[in-house]
């Protein structure tokens, strides 16, 4: 993991705790994709880190680190959409 990376993770992990914060490609598989049909689902970026905020107060704070470090933010829902996930940026 690069170090700008790592800066980044530490400072989510002060918002959310290291339990809400996922980096295991095999586990992070699972939110690169909606459900939009194979032949449309474009290749998503696998360099991602997911954060699972418990409120809007966590929403506001990760936000304002990621505009920090200029990473951009892709919300995620329930996953069921049929729109090509954003995370296909590759
Ligand atoms: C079988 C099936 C049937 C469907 N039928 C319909 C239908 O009848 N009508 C219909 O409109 N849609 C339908 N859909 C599409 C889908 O269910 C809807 O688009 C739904 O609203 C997506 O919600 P989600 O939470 O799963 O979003 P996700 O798939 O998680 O995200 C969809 C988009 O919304 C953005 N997003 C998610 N959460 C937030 C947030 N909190 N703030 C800002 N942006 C956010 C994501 O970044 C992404 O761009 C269907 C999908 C399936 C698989």
């Amino acid at each position: 993991m690069n170090k700008l990376k790592e800066e980044l993770v530490k400072e989510l992990a002060l918002i959310v705790g290291e339990d809400w914060i996922t980096l295991e490609e095999e586990k992070i598989l699972g939110y690169l994709y909606d459900q939009t049909p194979d032949p449309m689902k474009p290749e998503p970026s696998k360099d991602v880190v997911v954060v699972k905020p418990k409120n809007a107060e966590e929403v506001s704070k990760i936000l304002l680190v990621a505009n920090k470090y200029r990473m951009p933010v892709f919300p995620r829902g329930g996953g069921t959409g049929l729109a090509a996930d954003p995370f296909s940026r590759k």
